[in-house]
């Protein structure tokens, strides 16, 4: 259909990017970017109202999302050539051909591309050795500058060799160096630097991706203090078979996945230092202290679960409760005592959503003057149903009164 609108506009139109590299690799397929030799808000508008989509537009970058009914989205970019008049004039945008789109993309095995229009439907076009490298498994930039022009290409670069198993080429893995050599990375701003941390932390298994970075020296420009030890890549492994065995049995419970790893590549690190990586790498408020002030209590908690377990499922309750699932997991992946594992992945199962069936008003209605003492029946309760009593509202209001 998106090649039929093309052909109608008389726009050359192809899919781009991830979703060939996905395609090839027979990987799941996520997003689907598609270039338009022409204007590509103009096509988004007009395949948008003949198939009923919604579309939003981005005038300043020449960019479109049609969105189907069922939420799917189709990014739409229009292929054009960038003229600089002088150094400080605004660009002056033209429409230009898919070459020249794919020529600023970063690696050769995102270059390529297959034709959309009815005539040469299914065509790949493969400019810069994208097949070939796909083949070979390597990661290769298309020109000496890319990191230097984009030192972010340095971690994508990274993730994608972890993602795919590919190996960094002699080339590109020599011009990293040379990129950080001059300080790419350390210019870099720490936004930027996070949100590819990030993206590198969400993935299945961050590990071979960290200690490329570490073998890189980046972990050194982020914070001169950062070591990756044996310590911290076992860790990284325990966080892993936490992770997989959470999201095997609880997939509804969604968590930041990156925040676990984070938390693991923190842990050791003193207050201090800690919140230095914190205030490099920019972090919004709130990340902050899960990544500060909630890693180190989980830590400290599960030192002291640890020196006391056993104990009652009152106390395991109200020493977890108030932590949310990504510390849980990283609780969890820290501890090394099977007896402790168990008892939190307990609490996790079966405590951690208990709550008495009645409220306020039900205590009211029994007559109970409103007061500090509705928390303390509340938590009684609470603790009763911890131990498998009171499974009927019934029962509660009899234990209320
Ligand atoms: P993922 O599967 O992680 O989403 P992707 O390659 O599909 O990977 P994006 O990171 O959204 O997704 O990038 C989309 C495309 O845009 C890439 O295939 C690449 O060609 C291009 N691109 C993204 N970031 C850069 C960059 N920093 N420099 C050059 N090209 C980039």
């Amino acid at each position: 259909d998106i090649g039929n609108a093309g052909d109608t506009l008389g726009m050359e139109i192809f899919v781009v990017g991830g979703f060939v590299r996905d395609l090839m690799l027979e990987r799941p397929i996520e997003d689907v970017d598609v270039v338009v030799e022409g204007d590509g808000i103009v096509f988004a508008r007009y395949f948008s109202s003949i198939h009923h989509c919604r579309f939003h537009q981005h005038r300043k970058f020449n960019t479109a999302v049609i969105i189907f009914e069922d939420g799917f989205k189709v990014d739409v970019a229009s292929a054009r050539l960038e003229y600089y008049a002088t150094p400080a004039a605004l660009p002056v945008v033209e429409n230009s051909s898919i070459k020249m789109d794919l020529a600023r993309r970063d690696f050769t095995i995102n270059t390529l591309a297959i034709s959309l229009n009815a005539e040469s439907f299914g065509t790949l076009i493969d400019y810069f050795g994208g097949v070939r490298d796909i083949k070979d498994k390597i990661i290769r930039i298309i020109h000496n500058l890319s990191f230097i022009e984009d030192p972010t290409r340095i971690f994508r670069a990274i993730k994608f060799s972890n993602r795919f198993g590919f190996r960094i080429g002699k080339v590109t893995a020599n011009l990293i160096k040379n990129a950080l050599n001059v300080g790419a990375v350390k210019h870099l701003s720490g936004l930027r630097v996070l949100s590819e941390l990030k993206q590198i932390f969400s993935e299945d298994n961050p590990l071979p991706a960290v200690q490329t970075m570490a073998d890189y020296g980046i972990d050194k420009v982020i914070h001169h203090d950062l070591k990756l030890t044996d310590t911290t890549c076992a860790l990284f492994r325990s966080v892993g078979k936490t992770l997989a065995w959470h999201d095997l049995l609880y997939s509804d419970d969604v968590y930041p996945r990156w925040s676990v790893y984070f938390m693991a590549w923190l842990h050791g690190y003193s207050f201090t230092v800690s919140t230095q990586i914190a205030d490099r790498l920019m972090f919004p408020i709130k990340e902050k202290e899960l990544l500060l002030e909630q890693r180190i209590k989980a830590a400290q908690q599960i030192r002291l679960i640890e020196k006391k377990h056993p104990v009652s499922n009152q106390q395991m309750y109200r020493w977890l409760i108030h932590f949310k699932t990504e510390c849980l997991l990283f609780m969890l992946a820290l501890t090394k005592k099977e007896s402790v594992r168990k008892a939190i992945s307990h609490f996790y199962t079966h405590q951690r959503k208990t709550q008495p069936l009645i409220g306020g008003k039900d205590l009211k209605s029994l007559g109970i003057t409103p007061g500090p003492v509705y928390s303390t029946i509340l938590n009684k309760i609470i603790d009763e149903k911890l131990d498998g009593k009171l499974n009927t509202m019934e029962e509660e209001i009899k234990f209320a009164k």
